[in-house]
């Protein structure tokens, strides 16, 4: 199957004949390869920044959970304070009023009620000094967590950076691959571009491959001699039948 039209081969500098559509289509082809390893570095950099930031945001989760914790034990504490001054302004009227009753049924009952708030205000304040003291080991843990969330923060500092100025460097040397792609691109025939373009995005690989032996460089199809001997001469571009790629001879 002849790819493209047919036309008078070129001499190619190495001394082979080969097809002019050939020659710019190999260029493209290594720009294109050239853009892809640019592209996978930029991946592997953007791995390394997105892990970075897992770790961080690891270590900044305990921290921000901690923090919520001591506001929940504050809030609890807030309450309870609330109820035991509630309390003690109760208990103070309870001990007014025992002191002034007269008659002994009336102090039992009012020496009743004392006792009871006297009971609830010793639960209370227990209850407070529990709390307090959770609250001062939640706090402690989550000024360890600070000092690890600016710990990891000074660690990852310098490969942060360094990871920065790789895309920097990166963008850049992908801006001029890009264009020497551009540019190569606009050597090729419109209509062979839009083959190579497809025939590249279904292989995954590359859309050209080298005859290997008698062979396709690729998936090892036979080639027949003929064809063999017309891709050799330059005069088409070959397609194998097994993979669908561009054959060319390596010279
Ligand atoms: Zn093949």
């Amino acid at each position: 199957m002849a790819f493209g039209t047919t036309v008078s081969p070129t001499h190619h500098d190495l001394g082979g004949s080969v097809h002019p559509d050939l020659v710019a289509l190999l260029e493209l082809q290594q720009d294109d390869a050239e853009v892809a390893s640019l592209e996978s570095r930029r991946r592997d950099l953007d791995g390394q920044l997105q892990s970075l930031d897992r770790e961080r945001e690891a270590v900044s989760q305990t921290l921000e959970q901690s923090r919520a914790a001591v506001e929940a034990e504050q809030r609890k504490r807030h309450d309870l304070l609330a109820k035991v001054q509630a309390h003690r302004d109760l208990q103070e009227r309870n001990v007014a009023t025992l002191e002034m009753v007269k008659k002994a049924r009336e102090a039992t009952a009012a020496m009743a009620q004392v006792d009871i708030v006297r009971k609830a205000l010793v639960q209370e304040e227990s209850d407070l000094q529990g709390i307090t003291a959770r609250i001062k080991e939640l706090e402690q843990v989550a000024e360890r967590q600070e000092l690890e969330v600016a710990d990891t923060d000074e660690r990852q500092q310098a490969a942060r950076q360094q990871i920065e100025e790789a895309r920097r460097a990166l963008d850049e040397e992908m801006r001029q691959a890009q264009a020497k792609r551009e540019q190569s691109a606009e050597r090729v025939p419109k209509s062979v571009l839009v083959k190579y373009e497809r025939i590249r995005l279904r292989s995954g690989a590359g859309a050209l491959f080298p005859l290997r032996g008698a062979a396709c460089g690729r998936c090892n199809t036979a080639i027949p001699l003929q064809r063999r001997n017309v891709i050799a001469a330059g005069r088409s571009i070959e397609v194998c039948e097994g993979c669908g790629v561009l054959l060319y001879a390596a010279s």
